[in-house]
């Protein structure tokens, strides 16, 4: 156990952010195929949790990090 300094909650929060990116995605009807795979319904895509993801993606301090690129397929906007 590192009694470690913020870095450490950075990396667990970006960890888990391109889980969930990975996860919810949109598939070919709009559904979020995370949501239903995970909880078994049917929530329009952008979720809650792909939106979290996209802001911690987005986030200066986060998402600068050259060595965590977002591995979501859809750019920003794309639902708009
Ligand atoms: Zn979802």
């Amino acid at each position: 156990m590192s009694g470690g300094p913020t870095t450490d909650g950075i990396e667990r929060v970006l960890a888990d952010a391109a889980t969930v990116a990975r996860q919810h995605v949109p598939d070919r009807d709009g559904w979020c195929v995370g949501c239903l795979q995970v909880w078994g319904r049917l929530v329009s895509y952008p979720c809650t949790q792909a939106e979290w993801a996209a802001a911690v993606f987005a986030a200066p301090d986060l998402g600068g990090r050259s060595d965590h690129d977002p591995p979501g397929p859809a750019g920003p906007g794309q639902a708009l």
